[in-house]
């Protein structure tokens, strides 16, 4: 069994070939350019490639609806050349073989529930924190849509009231984590990037309150037998502990359940990182192919 597949990133796309089993065996990447030229070059990585279905992990948002005409487009992203660009179906016609298209958040947490941090666990969360925010949601093993599909990064916020930002960078909201959290907002707030921040800064506590928000806020609507924090602000590790302490605060000891008094254990970091989207993205073709 050959599977395709793709990472559909707003700055990047990665294209992979795996094995039944989800082991990368081959992979590139290009830059998201305009759509036909970007999908010129993923076409050219699988043609020639004998993958038995293709599965794509997108930036979004994108239309999951299964009866919807418009299914896997692309819809109202701020990048303008990909509104409502059908990424699937493009895709879909040009390779001739079973097809399954996700957000890549999504990918991400099934593959790292299947393979990865949260391995045999059915009730998972994965977020990335980075250029923007997202979330994936694993409940009762299945991937979570609903009328669109999660949007954990646009989740309402408390302000800290020592933040310097009197609103989030969200262009569509004042107080939602990723206008307070993702890496433009620090850059925002404290006028050099995320990574630039010494570690002693008290923009990574402020951080923490911000994701610890967000965890909880999580813990009380999907339940989740494990946390998975990633993307390019997670590089500061020292901001896992950070998160597991304000969460464990803000808790206030509401949740009674074993597993959490082993916060080391419940918030971790992707297994799988880099590769969590395009191993989703191959677990995803596999599906499609069961199907
Ligand atoms: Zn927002």
């Amino acid at each position: 069994m050959l599977l395709g597949a793709l990472e559909a990133g707003g700055t990047k796309m990665v294209m992979g070939l795996a094995d039944g089993d989800g082991n990368i065996l081959k992979q590139a990447s290009c830059p998201t350019r305009l759509p036909e030229e970007t999908l010129g070059d993923i076409l050219a990585f699988f043609q020639g490639e004998k993958i038995d279905a293709l599965g794509i992990a997108t930036f979004g948002p994108v239309d999951l609806r299964a009866d919807s005409p418009t299914f896997g487009n692309i819809t109202n992203t701020p990048k303008l050349a990909w509104r409502n660009f059908p990424l699937y179906a493009r895709l879909k016609d040009a390779l001739g073989v079973p097809c399954a298209i996700d957000t890549d958040v999504n990918g991400a947490v099934l593959a790292e529930a299947e393979l990865g941090a949260g391995e045999g666990l059915k009730n998972c969360v994965y977020f990335t924190v980075g250029t923007g925010i997202g979330g994936g949601v694993l409940s009762g093993g299945q991937l979570v849509h609903g009328l669109i599909h999660p949007e954990w990064g646009h989740v309402i916020m408390n302000r800290h009231p020592e933040d310097p930002l009197q609103r989030g960078v969200c262009p569509y909201h004042d107080h939602c984590v990723e206008g307070y959290a993702c890496g433009p907002a620090m850059q925002a707030r404290w006028a050099m990037p995320a990574q630039e921040l010494p570690d002693d800064h008290r923009g990574w506590a402020l951080e923490a309150h911000y994701l610890a928000q967000l965890c909880v806020d999580a813990m009380m609507t999907v339940s989740p037998e494990r946390i998975i924090l990633g993307g390019g602000v997670m590089h500061h590790e020292a901001l896992y502990p950070m998160v597991r302490q304000a969460v464990t605060s803000m808790l206030g000891g509401y949740l009674a359940s074993p597993v959490l008094s082993d916060m080391d254990s419940y918030i971790v970091a992707p297994r799988l990182y880099p590769d969590s989207g395009l191993v989703g993205a191959a677990l995803l073709a596999k599906q499609a192919l069961a199907q």
